[in-house]
């Protein structure tokens, strides 16, 4: 079922650097002791993880937004700040990652694919380390530099784990819906009649169907997310001696576990050996391989069933039976899983853009762009002197002067930095 699609947004973004510390020694003894500010600790960085175990972005449709813990401030007598810790966000295999303009960031096409959606930003340096021989007593620190952050959007070839195959009435949708029921956040995709639709379930390790622990936080490794298909109408051929609609068959294909479904109520004329038999010899005549797959026979209706079966059952209507029937296809799909050879793409990994850029904003009017530059001027006092002739140092080593110069910046032009802006003054 490679047709489905399944996109979503999500604004990943990287925990916040703690800020640098301006502080003095204090000791009754010491009039005028040194600077010890820390340093900030780094923001945690936000990863994307492929993980088997995860089956749709549904997540994200429900909340886009991931982050990671914020560093923490540096403070007096050289303390640092921790470090804020990562986010692993888990995404099913298989997803591609986009840019806003549709370029191609990352392919997580493996179990444990890694790639770094949002970088922290840097601690800022405490007092401390801007002491020099020229400078004892430096009355300024680093700010905390923002954690990166942007929009990405993720994109899935959406694979049905499990299809539902069963005579017309058998209770194929019922089932589907009191899956969706016990779980409202259960994705129905519509598609036009002859699409099947898809839902997906989410089992969550010990709590067994449970709305409880949806949320940003819940898609840890510990969940469970299949996809199950109601092929709708797949034997009404069948039914009226026309055999299986091989249109409908092939989207059950490529399926990895068939849940075949039998009615066990009395309204039924035909024998639920009868129903498997002939569910059994329609697919392989399709496909021989289907009646190879992996599959699970349920006798439904359980409530109202009245014909001879000794296998499991259930009822879509009274729930009774219903996890143990989850659990068991919990168990095919994470064997068929395991089973299924690695695909041959590889991720692909951008670096981050590094270094610094000169846009002209106008006649006259320079912006620097980039991180390294922006954290040039992040001192947490500008009016300082010496944090001022620190900063311009700093855009020096970063080579700001021959770029300005290279994008035509004249004596006097108006140069901007974030919030910062200074006068252009090539030396002579
Ligand atoms: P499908 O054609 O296989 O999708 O079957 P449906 O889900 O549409 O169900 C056919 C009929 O059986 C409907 O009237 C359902 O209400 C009924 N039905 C389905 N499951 C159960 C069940 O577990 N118990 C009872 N009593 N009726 C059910
Ligand atoms: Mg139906």
């Amino acid at each position: 079922m490679g047709e489905f699609v399944d996109e979503c947004q999500l604004h990943a973004r990287g925990g916040d650097g703690g800020a640098g510390c301006v502080s003095f020694r204090r000791e009754s003894h010491v009039p005028r002791g040194g600077p010890d500010g820390g340093d900030g600790g780094r923001g945690g960085d936000v990863w994307l993880v492929a993980d088997r175990n995860v089956a749709s972005l549904l997540a994200f449709r429900d909340f886009p937004f991931r982050r990671a813990a914020n560093g923490g401030h540096g403070q007096g007598r050289r303390r640092h700040g921790r470090r804020g810790a990562d986010q692993a966000v888990h995404v099913p295999e298989g997803t591609t990652v986009r840019d806003r303009d549709g370029a191609l960031l990352a392919d997580l096409v493996n179990a444990g694919d890694r790639w770094l959606a949002a970088q922290g930003g840097r601690g800022g340096k405490g007092n401390t380390r801007f002491a020099s021989n020229r400078l004892r007593a430096p009355h300024f620190a680093e700010q905390a530099e923002p954690g990166e952050e942007r929009w990405l959007g993720l994109e899935l070839k959406l694979m049905a784990d499990v299809a539902l195959v069963g005579f017309p009435n058998a209770g194929k949708s019922t089932f589907i819906r009191a899956v969706s029921a016990a779980r409202p956040k259960v994705a129905s995709y519509p598609f036009t009649t002859l699409q099947p639709s898809l839902g997906v379930v989410r089992l969550d390790d010990g709590a067994g169907v449970g709305p409880d622990s949806f949320g940003p936080d819940s898609l840890g490794p510990d969940s469970f997310e299949m996809v199950i298909a109601d092929v709708p109408g797949l034997i009404d051929g069948a039914a009226q001696g026309r055999g299986l609609g091989h249109q409908f068959l092939r989207h059950v294909e490529r399926v990895r576990v068939l849940l075949i479904m039998v009615d066990l109520a009395e309204a039924t004329d035909r024998d639920p050996h009868e129903q498997v038999d002939v569910l059994l010899a329609e697919l392989e005549r399709h496909d021989p391989a289907l009646a190879k797959r992996r599959r699970f026979v349920v006798g439904t209706k359980a409530d109202v069933a009245h014909l001879d079966w000794d296998g499991p059952r259930l009822s879509a209507v009274t729930g009774e039976g219903v996890a143990p029937v989850l659990g068991r296809l919990r168990e095919l799909v994470v064997d068929a899983r395991a089973a299924d050879e690695a695909p041959v793409h590889y991720a692909v990994h951008r670096p981050a853009p590094v270094g610094i850029t000169v846009l002209r904003l106008a006649a006259g009017v320079f912006e620097i762009e980039g991180r390294q530059a922006r954290r040039a001027v992040a001192l947490s006092d500008l009016s300082d002197p010496a944090a001022l002739a620190w900063a311009q140092r700093r855009l020096e080593g970063l080579g700001a002067s021959q770029a300005l110069a290279r994008a035509g910046a004249g004596a006097g032009d108006v140069v901007r930095i974030g919030d910062f802006e200074f006068t252009y003054e090539p030396d002579a």
